[in-house]
């Protein structure tokens, strides 16, 4: 089976082909418009996925070496995500389907990268508990099936990888913040600069804020107006990395104490920090579980993910119409039970 995957919910247009569940183009082009911004700007966002989806959908069929009859299923993000950005890709695959005669499935974006471990060769096993992490969005989730998502916790304020943007624009190195972030981190050591993650109530929920908020006293407090020095960046980042992928670390480890699961998953952009991708892996050593994590290109927005999800909708007997609309936030078209 043949699926087309398509992309569009922020700053990433992105179309795949997967056949059998086996990647045969996976194309992204990230929109570098915004940099000068310091954050996405929706309608310029729209602007530039209208110029890229056709050449991008005509590209990714051909590196696929298939025909374009030969596509069974055209799927693509509607959800969550900014409108005018999901609109250009939805809007395009659903005249795709139209015009080639074939089942239009609209996938959810989170769910797209739930299941992105499956993008892998060695595929998670059900019951799986996930580590969602991205831009948008932080949730722990234990996963029973394609279709039975279970939602232990999530943030209450911002999301992972956006406290990795914030803390990156507050201290100026610029955005996206965590490719930036862990590689000053990197160059940084244990100093007695600390971050201290917020104690919540609820078990499984998480805070981001609140450190975000600490390295911004920090930096007011200690260079006010003038520029931070390179080895002081570098361990404020190394400091606020740790504060992050331990608070993460230590909700799922208290999963692993109380749900039995075969695998653990990591996903979404923040997936491809290093620090936090190791510190997972010896927790699932620690519980004799396998660990799954994308390979850095299926972390971020990718349409391989959309594609191969919306397969599972399609298997599943799911049948959507052509006047399937998008939607802005994660409670629509999904699985994930509350
Ligand atoms: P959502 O999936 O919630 O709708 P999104 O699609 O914008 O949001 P993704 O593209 O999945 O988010 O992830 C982007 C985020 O990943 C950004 O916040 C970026 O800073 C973060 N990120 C990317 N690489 C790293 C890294 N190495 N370490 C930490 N964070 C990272
Ligand atoms: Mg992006
Ligand atoms: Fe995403």
């Amino acid at each position: 089976m043949n699926v087309i995957g398509i992309e569009s919910s922020c700053d990433e247009t992105s179309v795949a082909v997967i056949s059998n569940g086996k990647v045969l183009s996976n194309l992204v082009a990230s929109q570098d418009i915004h940099k000068i911004y310091g954050g996405v700007v929706p309608e310029l966002s729209s602007r530039a996925h209208l110029q890229m989806i056709l050449p991008l959908v005509k590209k990714a069929i051909q590196e696929s070496n298939i025909q374009k009859d030969e596509i069974d299923i055209v799927s693509a993000t509607a959800g969550p995500g900014l409108i005018g950005a999901l609109l250009v890709g939805l809007t395009f695959a659903k005249g795709f389907a139209y015009s080639l005669n074939r089942p239009f499935i609209p996938v959810n974006h989170i769910e797209g990268h739930i299941f992105s471990g499956f993008l892998m060769e060695e595929k998670p096993q059900f019951p799986f508990l996930c580590l969602v992490v991205s831009g948008g969005h932080t949730l722990l989730l234990y996963v029973e099936s394609d279709l039975k998502i279970k939602k232990l916790g999530s943030t209450i304020d911002d999301a992972a990888g956006e406290a990795f943007d914030k803390v990156s624009k507050l201290i100026g190195l610029g955005y996206p913040g965590g490719p930036l972030i862990q590689k000053y981190a990197e160059k940084g050591y244990e100093t007695e600069i600390k971050f201290p993650i917020a104690r919540l109530k609820s078990k499984y929920d998480f805070s981001f804020s609140g450190v975000k908020t600490s390295v911004l006293r920090f930096v007011q407090k200690e260079y006010g107006d003038t520029k931070i020095p390179e080895n002081d960046l570098a361990n404020i980042a190394y400091a606020f990395q740790n504060s992050v992928v331990d608070a993460l670390s230590e909700k799922v480890e208290l999963a692993l104490n109380n749900y039995s699961v075969k695998s653990l998953t990591l996903v979404g952009g923040v997936a491809a920090n290093k620090l936090l991708r190791e510190k997972l892996y010896q927790l699932s050593n620690k519980y004799k579980i396998s660990f799954i994590a994308p390979a850095i290109e299926y972390c971020g927005d990718n349409a391989a993910m959309i594609a191969y999800r919306g397969q599972k909708l399609y298997e599943a007997g799911l049948k959507f119409d052509l006047n399937y609309n998008v939607y802005p936030s994660l409670n629509k078209n999904t699985f994930i039970e509350e």
